[in-house]
């Protein structure tokens, strides 16, 4: 990450506003300004990274521990019973602020929430090929 702090960095140190939603010593959560649906919220670590890998065991420890509670105040607060967890890494995956985070979007009924194009293949290069990747990852 830069020097310049990112639009998150700004909502850490207090010089942006934000919709808290859950705040910890590691984590904290609010509602994205541009909503994909009723409840979309951003849950962040106060670590600053850029990307997921680059996170430390403990921020990432802290966000999994968090992120199944948001889901839940999520889905009872807005009625969703489906919902997905988005996290971008890149600019060609999508990502645009260059601190980690994780999109909670609720899907709803009105059809609101994550339009997915999702152009799936077939691991069919043969066992050898899926075993050796597999291993090798
Ligand atoms: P991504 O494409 O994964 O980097 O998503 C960035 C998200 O941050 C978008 O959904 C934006 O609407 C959201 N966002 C940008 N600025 C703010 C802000 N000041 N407060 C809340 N959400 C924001």
């Amino acid at each position: 990450m830069g020097d310049e702090p990112t639009i998150f960095g700004r909502i850490l140190d207090g010089d942006i506003p934000c919709h808290r939603v859950y705040e910890d010593q590691d984590v904290l959560a609010f509602l994205d300004v541009g909503p994909l649906s009723l409840g979309h919220v951003l849950v962040i670590p106060k670590e600053r990274v850029a990307f997921l890998h680059e996170l430390s065991d403990e921020a990432a420890a802290a966000l999994g521990r968090v992120l199944p509670r948001i889901a839940r105040a999520v889905m009872e607060v807005t009625g969703c019973a489906d919902y997905n967890v988005l996290q971008n890494n890149g600019a060609d995956a999508h990502q645009a602020v260059f601190h980690v985070h994780f999109h909670i979007i609720p899907k709803h009924a009105d059809g609101s929430g994550l339009g997915l194009v999702w152009p799936a293949g077939e691991l069919v290069q043969g066992e050898t090929l899926a075993a050796a990747l597999a291993e090798a990852i």
